[in-house]
């Protein structure tokens, strides 16, 4: 399975957009991998994690073919995460899958969308009716098949109202679970990993505090330690299992390269924008 992190970052960015703050002062001298844009993944090149305002953006700079997605899995609705307008991209007109020009949207194969029913609430009439579009609300711990993937929704920790998910996702062959905007995960999700014991070959959690405080909705590097050890406990993991930490905030006051050592002691690589897996 290859997976690549097109973008590292929470809501504002790093640098952010309009911050002079110390960590954002030192990224901009800094360069290179401690720019981060707001996070977005792709699990080969016809599953993408995520639809923010970064999009188009890592297409450019990723070389990307969106055309090839086939399937979009939206974490929650925080405009980080999901960017509606730009969805409307993908009409016959804006968009030709195929090449030539298409006779109709008809002719469109859709683009299939997975998002919780809370968040969905927040997609605007226009793009919910979108005929290049299929859009399906899902439910936390109900295995769905899609491709030649198995993807199960795991409830977290964030956002009240909009019923944010994370993602357990298998080709038959590698596992991999996909966290970010989680705090510790709570009780319902520790307890269907207790009972299902997933192992996955690759797990990504959140490290939006890095080393501040971030509130019980995110985890800091502190907590994705603690995270990774109970996950261990329950045996929801294995000796190969690859940890990498995620989707950071400039209030971490810490910058990717100061960063590496850091995370190193816990056992965990750092993610940054571009880096591609193959797992
Ligand atoms: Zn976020
Ligand atoms: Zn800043
Ligand atoms: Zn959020």
């Amino acid at each position: 399975m290859k997976f690549q992190f097109l973008g590292t970052a929470a809501a504002e960015g790093i640098p952010g957009m309009f911050c002079n703050c110390p960590t954002c002062k030192r990224t901009r001298e800094a360069g290179g991998k401690n720019y981060r844009s707001r996070a977005q993944a792709i699990v080969n090149d016809d599953l993408l994690l995520d639809f923010g305002p970064d999009t188009y953006t890592h297409m450019c700079r990723f070389g990307l073919d969106l055309s090839r997605v086939r399937f979009l899995l939206i974490t929650h609705a925080h405009d980080d995460h999901l960017t509606p307008s730009e969805l409307r991209y993908r009409e016959n007109g804006f968009a030709y899958l195929y090449g030539d020009k298409a006779n109709d949207d008809s002719d469109y194969e859709k683009l299939h969308i997975y998002l919780s029913e809370l968040s969905n609430s927040f997609l605007p009439p226009d793009v919910k009716n979108s005929a290049p579009l299929d859009i399906h609300t899902i439910k936390p711990f109900e295995p769905f098949t899609i491709g030649k993937y198995t993807v199960t929704a795991l409830k977290a920790h964030h956002a009240p109202g909009y019923g944010a998910l994370f993602y357990l996702i298998g080709d038959g062959e590698k596992t991999i679970l996909y966290a970010h905007d989680t705090g510790f995960f709570p009780e319902e999700t520790m307890n269907y990993l207790k009972k299902n014991r997933p192992q996955p070959d690759f797990v990504s959690l959140d490290c939006t505090g890095i080393l501040g405080s971030c509130g019980p909705h995110h985890m800091n590097l502190a907590d994705a330690a603690e995270m990774k050890q109970r996950l261990l406990d329950i045996g929801c993991a294995k000796d190969s299992t690859i940890w990498y930490v995620n989707h950071f905030s400039h209030n971490g006051n810490c910058t990717h390269d100061e960063l590496v050592p850091l995370a190193e002691k816990h056992g965990f690589s750092v993610s940054y924008d571009g880096l591609a897996l193959e797992i």
